[in-house]
C-alpha cells in the first residue's frame, strides 16, 4: 500500500517509515500539517497516518480540509493525546480510526491493513496501460500476464508512471514524488531507476511503454 505519515516528531516519523517499509509498504512522510495536506492531495494514498499536534496546521484542520474537498482516503489519527473529547473530535472530523501513543507497532500494522482493505473495497485496485497491469493493493505488476519482480521503489515509480500515463514527467517531479522533498536533483538517481524499470518492463517487448522525452523527462505511453 501507499501510506502517507504526517508526523512532526522526526524520531517517530523515521520509526514508522522504517517499520512500514519493512512490511512492504511505500511510505511518504510530511513533517507539518500544510506539507501533509499538500501531499495528501497530490498523491494517491491508500491510508494516511495523521498526528494531531502539528506545526503550521493541526491534524484536525488538515482532516477537515481533506474531507470537505471530497478526499476520502482512510485516515488513522495517531496522537499522544488520549482524552475522550479529542477522540470524538477526530472521528467527527472524518477520521476512520484512532490510536493513542504509545502504541504497539503490531496494532498499528493491523489497523492500517484493515483501513487499506476498507478503502480498497470501493475503488478498483487494478491499473492498466496496454498489457501492463498493476495491482495497487498487493503492489504487484504484470506484463502480458507475467509477473515482474520489482523493489518497493521501482514499484512506486512504475505506479506513478501508470497513474500519469501520457503526461511528461520531469526528473524533478519524479524525484519529489518518489523520494523525499529535500531530494538532491543534481544526482542522476531518477535516470538510474528509470533505466532499471525499463529493463524490467520494456526489454523483450516490441511495444515500449517508458519513453524519454528529450530535454524534458519521461512519459509512459503506448507506442
Ligand atoms: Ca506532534
Amino acid at each position: 500500500m501507499r501510506i502517507l505519515v504526517v508526523e512532526d516528531e522526526k524520531k517517530v516519523a523515521r520509526f514508522l517509515k522504517a517499520g512500514l517499509e519493512g512490511e512492504g509498504h511505500f511510505v511518504e512522510t510530511a513533517g507539518d500539517g500544510e506539507t501533509g495536506e499538500e501531499a495528501a492531495f497530490a498523491g494517491e494514498f491508500d491510508v494516511i497516518v495523521l498526528d494531531l499536534m502539528l506545526p503550521r496546521k493541526n491534524g484536525i484542520d488538515v482532516l477537515k480540509s481533506l474531507r470537505s474537498s471530497g478526499k476520502s482516503t482512510p485516515v488513522l489519527i495517531l496522537t499522544a493525546r488520549g482524552a475522550l473529547e479529542e477522540k470524538v473530535e477526530g472521528l467527527d472530523a472524518g477520521a476512520d480510526d484512532y490510536l493513542v501513543k504509545p502504541f504497539a507497532f503490531e496494532e498499528l500494522i493491523a489497523r492500517i491493513r484493515s483501513l487499506g482493505r476498507r478503502g480498497g473495497s470501493d475503488k478498483s485496485t487494478i491499473l492498466k496501460v496496454a498489457d501492463l497491469e498493476l495491482d495497487t493493493m498487493s503492489r504487484k505488476a504484470k506484463r502480458s500476464g507475467k509477473e515482474i519482480e520489482l523493489t518497493n521503489r521501482e514499484y512506486a515509480l512504475l505506479e506513478y508512471f501508470v497513474r500519469n500515463a501520457n503526461r511528461v514527467l520531469t526528473r524533478t517531479i519524479i524525484s519529489e514524488h518518489i523520494w523525499e522533498y529535500d531530494f538532491d536533483t543534481g544526482t542522476n538517481i531518477v535516470e538510474v531507476y528509470v533505466n532499471h524499470l525499463r529493463n524490467k518492463v520494456d526489454s523483450g517487448f516490441d511495444q515500449k511503454l517508458i519513453h524519454t522525452v528529450r530535454g524534458a523527462g519521461y512519459m509512459m505511453k503506448v507506442g
